[in-house]
């Protein structure tokens, strides 16, 4: 099973580490959950979890979907002690709808010209 390890991660300037904690409660105070990913090292991210194969950005808490928080002093801490990756859970809050440059371009035309006017809240595309 896995268990925590301190991995070497990208040293950030203190401003830089404000800058990502800021961020990170910034969105807590909104109400939209939070959760710490992987640190950057050098070319990859690293997590702490001793063997994991993930180089890619990822969730730092292994139980990260019962662990993620809206809670501004939780939050705090958690960019209080290394530089994570700010992450925040979909399908809670909101959703991210993820399409190529062209349609979005496309799907933001069609809304800026509707006849309603900006703003389709309720409808689907
Ligand atoms: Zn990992």
């Amino acid at each position: 099973m896995w268990r925590n390890v301190a991995p070497r991660v990208a040293q950030l300037s203190p401003l830089e580490r404000v800058r990502l904690r800021r961020i990170a409660v910034r969105y807590a105070l909104h109400g939209w959950e939070v959760t710490p990913g992987a640190c950057l090292a050098r070319s990859r991210f690293v997590c702490g979890r001793a063997g994991c194969p993930t180089v890619g950005c990822h969730p730092a808490l292994e139980e990260w979907q019962q662990g993620a928080s809206a809670d501004p002093a939780r939050v705090a801490t958690w960019w209080r002690s290394r530089p994570h990756g700010v992450l925040l859970p979909t399908g809670r809050a909101f959703d991210v709808l993820e399409v190529s440059a062209h349609l979005g371009r496309q799907a933001l035309d069609t809304v800026r010209t509707h006849p309603a006017g900006e703003g389709c809240a309720g409808r689907s595309w």
